[in-house]
């Protein structure tokens, strides 16, 4: 997770360069809007995965565009992480333990 953290960090600066300064408030509202943006897409590609999709979608559909959207979908998230300083590494762990516990105490619930 280190090495994509840098990475994202490494972006981040490129953008601050092109763009200026923004303010930290601006930023946190467009990686979150950008979440759903990119969770838009994700659904579209699982649609398309299952043929849910009209035809003239499903012909330019490839299997990568599902892989790269999730991709997607997880770098924007870790990116408003880090401009909320939320260790997300060690949350997902947490709720990972937390929905692990939940099963093997009331499996039926999941
Ligand atoms: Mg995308």
């Amino acid at each position: 997770m280190k090495n994509i953290e840098e990475k994202i960090d490494s972006i981040n600066n490129l953008f601050k360069d092109l763009e200026g300064e923004v303010p930290e408030m601006d930023m946190i509202v467009r990686k979150t809007l950008k979440i759903g943006e990119e969770l838009g897409e994700l659904n579209e590609a699982v649609l398309a995965e299952m043929g849910l999709q009209r035809q003239e979608k499903l012909d330019s559909y490839k299997r990568e565009d599902l892989e790269k959207e999730l991709a997607d979908v997880v770098i924007s998230a870790l990116t408003l992480a880090r401009y909320l300083n939320i260790d997300l590494e060690d949350w997902l762990l947490k709720r990972l333990d937390f929905v692990e516990r939940r099963i093997k105490t009331n499996p039926s619930e999941e």
